[in-house]
Order: structure tokens, then sequence, then C-alpha cells
């Protein structure tokens, strides 16, 4: 759907539409909850509603013969996307459960994904509680008093291309049981099974389907806001935070870690100057906007390392948050630097923190005014 003042800007929304086996809830879930996103942005059309940017509809093909079919797509495209999507929104079992949600995402995203929890009613819930309600409920962090959501996108599903190889700034999630009331499992016990039928959804997961309507919701007020929002709704800061507490959980005694805490400081400085520059924007002018959300654009992109992780794992770009060799279902944070230490060897430590300090530094000049960035 063509965007009307931005066409050249993409809010992407994707699903993949195999399943092993009858899928009900990977990926059949996802790809009711894309159709009914479709449905309501396609009637909101009918009704006069153009979109500031352009919003992309995917449903992609053999995404569990090893995320072929998006990847492939970004793979081909991957000029024209690079430069112009602004988030990927990922849609693949998204009603997992009817108890909360969980949500995995680009630090960038925290703000506005907690801003879009706030206006979505919650499913199997009293009247007027909204999801950020019962998230906050169930995923509380008690230091921030924010809901917990999950830093870095991993490798198995099709987000994996956008995080890789775009570069934006992406976003996935699901509705959950809640795990007490089924001994902690952490994973619905029929994945990837032939028991992944509808009537066992209609039975036990969700009777009146009202999760897979607020799902919906949710991921649609979510891709308008980022659709319509003039400034795009990204915190930079975010990515400070995410750095100094990625550092704590690596730092030890017997390593060096004095560049990459210098480039840290230096990093959230800039970011911190950035944000103090939105607030005077014009923002009857468009290009000075423009100007202000690439910058915004660029920040994600930065951390992207044409090498990868070097000769086994050359497609891994993304060196801030992505699968460690030593744990490859989950993104971690400065995995090459953590996968370094597990190695022992000093000189590779060193050599992968060098790595992140010039990535760090090199994301920092991008923040920086357009005159200034070498300062
Ligand atoms: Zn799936």
């Amino acid at each position: 759907m063509k965007g009307e003042i931005e066409p050249d800007r993409y809010v992407v929304f994707g699903n993949h539409r195999d399943a092993w086996s009858l899928g009900a809830v990977d990926s059949v879930s996802g790809t009711v909850t894309l159709l009914e996103v479709t449905r309501v942005i396609g009637q909101m059309y009918k009704d006069g509603f153009r979109p500031r940017r352009s919003l992309m509809f995917c449903s992609w093909g053999a995404e569990e013969y090893g995320i072929i079919g998006s990847t492939e797509y970004v793979e081909e495209y991957v000029k024209v996307l690079g430069a112009r999507v602004v988030s990927y929104l990922n849609i693949d079992a998204p009603v997992q459960g009817n108890y909360t949600i969980h949500v995995k995402a680009s630090p960038m995203l925290f703000d506005i994904i907690v801003e879009a929890s706030k206006m979505v009613l919650s499913a199997y819930d009293p009247p007027n509680q909204t999801i950020y309600d019962k998230w906050m409920k169930s995923h509380w962090n008690n230091i921030t008093n924010k809901p917990k959501i999950r830093y870095g996108l991993g490798s198995t599903s099709d987000y994996y291309a956008f995080n890789q190889l775009v570069g934006s700034s992406n976003f996935d999630a699901a509705y959950q049981f809640n795990p007490a009331d089924h001994g902690n499992i952490d994973m619905y016990p029929l994945y990837h099974t032939s028991y992944e039928t509808f009537s066992m959804v209609k039975n036990f997961i969700d009777p009146d389907f009202t999760a897979h309507r607020t799902i919906a919701q949710f991921i649609g007020v979510l891709g308008l806001i980022l659709c319509e929002t003039n400034i795009l709704p990204f915190n930079v800061m975010r990515y400070a935070i995410a750095f100094k507490q990625l550092l704590n959980k690596i730092e030890q005694n017997n390593i060096d870690f004095a560049i990459l805490r210098n480039a840290i400081n230096d990093f959230e400085k800039a970011a911190n100057d950035f944000v103090t520059r939105s607030k005077p924007l014009n923002i009857e002018n468009p290009y000075e906007i423009r100007a202000y959300n690439d910058q915004l654009l660029q920040l994600e992109r930065a951390f992207l390392n044409p090498l990868g992780q070097g000769l086994d794992y050359p497609d891994y770009k993304h060196v801030i948050f992505v699968p460690a060799k030593t744990n490859q279902y989950s993104a971690s944070g400065f995995p090459t630097i953590s996968d370094a230490i597990v190695g022992g060897n000093q000189t590779e430590i060193n050599q992968e923190i060098a790595i992140i300090v010039y990535f760090i530094r090199g994301a920092l000049s991008t923040l920086k005014e357009f005159d200034k960035f070498m300062a």
C-alpha cells in the first residue's frame, strides 16, 4: 500500500505460510493474524485512509526449510530494502496461549512497543485491562518499572534476513500461556507436531479467538504508529542503556574492557545530544524531518559487519545482537566477545573487543551533526 508522503519508506509485516505438518499455531495463527491486519487496513483505505509511509504485507514460503523464502527475497532486493525499510514486524506463531504477550525487538523500538500495548485491551481479562496491564503483572522489570522485552531476534524465523542483511529495527511478538500453570515449560508442547490442529486451538488455546484478535490489534497499531508518526518513534538512548547492561554481563576482572567502556560512554553522549536536537525540529519542514529520520534509520544499519562473524558464520552480520556460536537458537549480546571469552584466547578476545568498538564508534558518528561527524 503506497505511502502518500514518504512512499520510499516501508513498514513491513510478514508471516510464513508453510508448516511442518498441519501448523494450526505455527504458522496458521500468524497467517490469519496477517490477513486480519491486512483486512482492517484495507477497509481503512476504502474509507479514505492514506498511509504516510508505504506498508508491505509479505506472505513467505519455505520458512521451515531454512528460512528460504524471506531470505531469498531480501537477498534479491537487499539494496532497495537496505535503504528503505523502517521496521520489519514478524508474525510467525503469535497465538501460543491466551495469557500475556512476549516480545522480542530491537532496543530502538522499546518505548513505542510499550505505548502500543497500552492501546489494546487484553484477551480473557476484565474489561478495561490492557495488554500492557497484564504484561506488567507477568513480565515486570522491578528496576526499570517497565515490562520486559527481549532485545535482539534469533536466527529461527523470517526476521533473520531483515536483521542480518537489511539492518532495520525489527519486532516479533506472541501471546503465550502462563508457564506457572504448565510446569514452567518454555514452549507450547505440540510445537511442530501433527497435533497442531484447528480443534486443538479451539479447545485449548483460544476458544473464542480473542487472543488472535488482540495480537492482530497490537501488531496493527504498532505498524500504523511506525507508518504515521512524523519523526520516527525510535529511541536511540535504549541502545546506550542496552550496551551498559551487556557490558555488565560479560565484564570480568582478568580482561581489559576500557576501550569498550569508553566507546559506550561516547555513544551515550552522542545519543543524548541527538535526542536534544529533536526538541526544536520544525515539523513543518519535511527536509528537516527527513534528515533526522534518516539518521534514525542509519543507526541500526551501522551495526552490520559486512564480514559477519568471520569464515565460520559470514551471514551473522549484526555485531550487537545475533546468536553466539555457543548458542544458536536465540540472540545474545556482543556474541563475538562472549564466544572469544569461552575460547579463552586473550589475543582473540582483544581483537573481538576492538571490532565491537569500531562498530560502536561508527554508529555514534551517524548520530552527530552533519558538519561535525568526525568530532
Ligand atoms: Zn513458524
